[in-house]
């Protein structure tokens, strides 16, 4: 798999993308500075916030689509 910036937040809120931490459902996404990005869910996304706010450009909670509980 290639690494392609950004185009991830479109594709994601299109599919069921998992939390890199956890493998819950993502609900958050994160766009870093140095081009890559992360999903988490929220409670992944609470713990992490504090810590990657220094290198983080976007950091989004994704709507709630068809599907989810
Ligand atoms: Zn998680």
């Amino acid at each position: 798999m290639t690494a392609s910036a950004h185009t991830r937040t479109v594709d994601l809120r299109q599919a069921s993308h998992r939390c890199d931490a956890c493998g819950a459902p993502a609900r958050v996404l994160v766009i870093l500075t140095n081009g890559g990005d992360l999903v988490f869910c929220e409670h992944h996304a609470r713990q992490y916030r504090d810590a990657l706010k220094p290198i983080t450009v976007l950091f989004e909670h994704l709507p709630d689509g068809p599907g989810s509980a």
